[in-house]
């Protein structure tokens, strides 16, 4: 995925766009592909853009736009918005696709978006979810503490030894109160 990803964007950044008609052959296999995207096979159509790109030495623009049109719908957003800005910039607003080009690389914008913040946060999620194992412990030397049981306070003239308010000056606490304790949930059992 990551190879094809990157192909893809060398034959942006790289090739050359045609502004000239495409030669037989591959004109035809575009309005295939175009057929096949138009019939909602994405996934075939994917393929076969995919494959002319590699084998066109020159892409025609709309190629470009087809090609962003696809994407997107495969939720391949990224790329999406890479070949619709694309074909946008080579063919400005007298591209005979310009108004759709324009109104699918929005949606993919909305959609790129969307997506990046629903990964950050799952990501987030897990972090604060208490998936922390304890080693297949059920109880944890107690972190604030390190399993003294008094915590040192240090006042003014003289060091204070203190019951360890969250262990309440056992050692250990549950595993369960470690995860509290690593989502900063965790409450002292000992209130001054
Ligand atoms: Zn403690």
């Amino acid at each position: 995925m990551k190879s094809i990803q990157s192909v893809l964007f060398i034959l942006i950044s790289s090739v050359l766009f045609s502004q000239t008609p495409v030669d037989g052959y591959f004109s035809k296999r575009i309005d295939q592909a175009v057929d096949m995207m138009n019939m909602g096979e994405y996934e075939k159509a994917n393929d076969e853009f995919t494959d002319i790109l590699k084998n066109i030495t020159a892409v025609p623009t709309d190629l470009a736009f087809y090609f962003g049109k696809n994407s997107y719908h495969l939720s391949k957003y990224k790329q999406s918005i890479n070949w619709l800005n694309k074909y946008i910039q080579l063919k400005g607003t007298q591209g005979r696709f310009y108004d759709e080009a324009v109104s699918t690389l929005n949606l993919a914008e909305e959609a790129y978006i969307k997506k990046a913040k629903a990964s950050s946060e799952a990501m987030m999620e897990s972090l604060t979810s208490g998936e922390f194992d304890c080693g297949g412990m059920d109880k944890i030397i107690c972190p604030v503490c390190k399993g003294e049981g008094v915590v040192f306070k240090k006042g003014a003239f003289e060091t204070l030894y203190q019951t360890c308010p969250y262990s309440a000056g056992e050692p250990y606490i549950t595993c369960e109160e470690y995860n509290q304790f690593m989502r900063g949930e965790m409450e002292p059992k000992i209130k001054n």
